[in-house]
């Protein structure tokens, strides 16, 4: 590994300056907060819109890195390390691994389309380990990035690879194409997603299809458009429902809850059952099919295996567990690759210092098991797990290469031991592969409660803010809302993942809710919206900074800072230019400056005030007039007090609409959660949370009965009624039943009929073909927070807040 890694980064064209050539590379590194990064890893820092990796170089020379991949040598670390110096350091990542590829040489499957590729993927891999050491793209790793990481992966036991490429506009696919080479190319369902980046769909195909510039073979679903553009020199292989003219024919019916597929392949008719009904699922599973027809499987062996494709389960998932213990479940995978991913996940959302993960046997790592284990238990050990509890013949077999760990051979013994291994206060990673059935350990740590969830996305999260940040000048400091329990979506996990972002600030209304996330470790300041003079003692106890409003509050607060002879303690200042609800008025500046003067106990590190109409622009002038009138306090504040505190006064809106005013720092909230209401800026948002729930029954009324309480819908005609386990006490208003609301199921709407009760709702679902325990959406891509707030003549931050604290919270990636 480490010959080919060295060998691939010296083709990249750089100016090499250093002089440790005693090089022992094994690995690569973006992320300059992985705990795996050491003496082995060759560290690639990326300048991205926010961000610029060059700034961590200095801490990870401290932390054991010896080479980086630089635009320029930070002026501290001159000498200090190996620096391959480039123009740019993301083209010569993706050149690195064009040149790690050409290194190898055996079949590569590459994937692209629109939907369904990581399903593909994995299914793929499922199929076809049996008889190849596959080595694949971890979860979606399908970008400019990711695709490059993938690639670094491979090793010399594997002899299969299968990789999958996304692009989202014109000319990433070249790139993609040089890095993968793949022999062997893919094109999944071309669906609508992604369109924006393309004029039209001939050009999304077109663009797509550049992937595929010297494959032997490309496997589609048949389709006029690819027809007419695809390079005539390459080899199709299509299938087609309908079109006779494809290389293989499909026809299907339903029978039970599984398909059946007839598939005609030249002289060759089989029959082959999948457990899937939906579109999707079985398009994709026919892909799959297409592969082993092409690599001349048999047809027997064909049946067996697509009988026992599984539904993928993509995401690692945070859960509250038991004893007050938090829950990463990744239990339907196990690789090295992976294994990775997680660990760093494991990192970045930790909340209890103690780290346990619970590991089954590896597969397909290509390694011997002796290396492959000693680099598990490195990997272990580099990211600081107390404990490890191993599952599986092989790792129990290599229990001595770890520190702290048990195992067992199975996951029943493991299960029959629970109670004896007190699981309290830690965060566990849950590893396994899929024939472990790590779910059912899942379902003893979890932590019980009713079937509503709100989940939320913290991608989505993590896009939305560099969606505002790149919206701000250079040097503006941002400081984000958590207040009212993170709007609603979970106050500590999105604490956590801001920290992890390194945003500057947080703001909390009150001194509660700081002290919450201090206690549960959070590290930024934090400052408090609406300290009661009460709270001011806890405030101090725990670092909080209090705005402060009121001449009143303020001498309270200096009453307890003097008592305790604080030195300094920050303080920010709330000035009323016009909102009219908390501050300090013009005519009371004189008094407040006489009152600060000289005063050595506390620190002004900010002045704010807030807006009262930054989010409609028919208010311009009113929203102007508050920002001349901050200009004017604060600036008198700052050169009669001396000082040079952090100034703020835009929310979410005002970062839109007036960028002008951004002064030092920027106070995001509803943005973050996904809801703007600018319709364009709305589309460049994600959705964050989605409030779900299940279908506790379902019945059929009669023309002229009745649902729920005081008759308030009466059936017309025969009516399928299905009712779902949320009510007002969950947080839905009153006012969204009797079919002014509806929930969604299977895709459909479903009208809310009667009055919604206080932990239950009935929907009409006599045109959804729907069974007891089916998923139901309430709320999330649709209908979206802003929908239902604009029926029901409010806000979406009313609707999000209002979401209780009794609907347990689930928090994926
Ligand atoms: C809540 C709040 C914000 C954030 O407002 P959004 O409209 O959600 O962006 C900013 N500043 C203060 C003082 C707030 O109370």
């Amino acid at each position: 590994m480490s010959q080919k890694i060295l060998k691939s980064i010296q083709n990249v064209p750089a100016t090499f300056i250093g002089n440790n050539t005693n090089w022992a590379l094994e690995t690569i590194s973006i992320d300059s907060r992985s705990l795996q990064n050491g003496p082995q890893t060759l560290f690639f820092a990326l300048v991205g819109a926010n961000n610029d990796a060059h700034q961590y170089i200095k801490d990870l020379i401290a932390t054991g890195v010896q080479n980086f991949v630089v635009t320029y040598i930070p002026k501290e670390c001159e000498g200090k390390a190996n620096f391959f110096v480039v123009q740019n350091t993301l083209i010569a990542l993706q050149q690195f691994a064009a040149n790690y590829r050409s290194l190898f040489n055996f079949p590569i499957i590459g994937l692209t389309g629109s939907n369904g590729k990581t399903i593909v993927k994995e299914w793929l891999n499922f199929l076809l380990s049996p008889d190849y050491n596959v080595i694949r793209s971890p979860k979606s790793y399908n970008s400019q990035i990711g695709v490059p990481l993938s690639i670094i992966a491979i090793n010399e036991q594997h002899n299969l690879g299968i990789f999958e490429a996304g692009i989202s506009t014109r000319s990433e696919m070249d790139k993609l194409q040089e890095i993968v080479k793949p022999t062997i190319g893919i094109l999944t369902n071309i669906g609508t997603a992604h369109d924006e980046g393309f004029v039209n769909t001939e050009e999304k195909i077109s663009e797509k299809l550049k992937l595929f510039k010297h494959v032997e073979v490309l496997i589609y679903h048949k389709n006029k458009i690819i027809d007419l553009i695809v390079d005539s020199e390459i080899n199709l292989f299509s299938w087609s429902f309908n079109d006779k003219s494809a290389s293989v024919f499909v026809s299907k019916k339903s029978v039970l809850d599984k398909t059946v597929l007839n598939i005609e392949f030249g002289q060759e008719y089989y029959e082959i059952k999948i457990p899937f009904q939906d579109e999707a699922s079985v398009e994709n599973a026919i892909t799959c099919l297409m592969v082993l027809l092409y690599f001349k499987y048999d047809e027997k062996t064909i049946q067996n295996r697509m009988e026992l494709l599984y539904p993928v389960e993509m995401r690692l998932k945070v859960k509250n567990g038991i004893n007050n213990c938090s829950i990463i479940d990744d239990s339907y995978s196990s690789d090295f690759q992976s294994l990775k991913i997680a660990l760093d996940f494991l990192e970045s959302q930790k909340q209890y210092k103690k780290k346990t993960v619970i590991l089954s046997d590896i597969f397909q790592s290509g390694l011997s098991n002796d290396e492959l284990y000693t680099r598990v238990s490195q990997l272990i050990v580099s990211n600081k797990i107390d404990r490890v509890i191993g599952i599986g013949e092989t790792i129990s077999a290599f229990e001595k290469k770890f520190v702290n760990c048990v195992s067992y051979k199975t996951t029943a013994e493991f299960i029959a031991k629970f109670n004896d291994l007190n699981f309290a206060n830690e965060t566990i990673l849950i590893k396994g592969a899929r024939t472990f059935q790590f779910e059912e350990i899942v379902a003893l740590l979890e932590e019980k409660t009713h079937e509503t969830v709100l989940e939320i996305n913290l991608n989505a999260i993590s896009d939305n803010l560099n969606f505002f940040k790149s919206k701000l000048k250079p040097n503006v400091k941002i400081m984000v809302m958590v207040k009212a329990f993170g709007y609603g979506n979970g106050g500590f996990e999105i604490a956590k993942l801001l920290e992890h972002h390194k945003v500057d600030y947080l703001g909390v209304a009150f001194a509660d809710e700081g002290i919450l996330l201090k206690s549960a470790g959070i590290h930024l300041p934090i400052m408090v919206l609406n300290p009661e003079t009460t709270s001011f003692p806890a405030i101090i106890q725990h670092q909080l900074e209090p705005e402060i409003y009121s001449l009143k509050g303020l001498h309270a607060f200096l009453k307890i800072a003097e008592q305790k002879q604080l030195n300094q303690f920050p303080i920010h200042i709330k000035l009323d230019t016009g909102m009219h609800r908390l501050g300090f008025e013009d005519n009371t500046i004189d008094d407040l400056i006489a009152t600060l003067k000289g005063n050595q106990t506390v620190k002004v590190k900010s002045i704010l005030s807030h807006m009262a109409t930054s989010d409609n622009l028919e208010f311009k002038d009113f929203a102007y007039a508050q920002i001349d009138l901050f200009e004017k306090l604060s600036s008198k504040l700052m050169s009669e007090l001396q000082i040079t505190p952090l100034r703020h006064i835009l929310n979410t809106s005002g970062i839109s609409n007036f960028q002008e005013a951004q002064y030092d720092m920027v106070r995001l909230g509803i943005g973050l959660y996904g809801v703007s209401n600018d319709a364009e800026e709305q589309k460049q948002l994600e959705n964050v949370g989605t409030l779900k729930s299940i279908i506790s029954q379902i019945r059929t009324i009669s023309k002229g009965e009745s649902v729920g309480y005081g008759r308030r819908f009466i059936a017309e005609k025969p009516t399928k009624i299905a009712t779902i386990p949320i009510g007002y006490a969950d947080g839905i208003s009153r006012g969204w039943g009797n079919e002014l609301g509806f929930v969604m199921i299977k895709n459909a709407k479903a009208y809310i009929v009667g009055s919604i009760c206080m932990d239950m709702l009935m929907v009409d679902v006599t045109d959804i073909e729907c069974l007891e325990g089916d998923q139901v959406i309430i709320f999330g891509e649709c209908p979206t927070v802003s929908y239902i707030a604009k029926k029901l003549n409010t806000i979406p931050y009313e609707i999000l807040t209002s979401v209780s604290q009794r609907v347990k919270r689930v928090f994926y990636r």
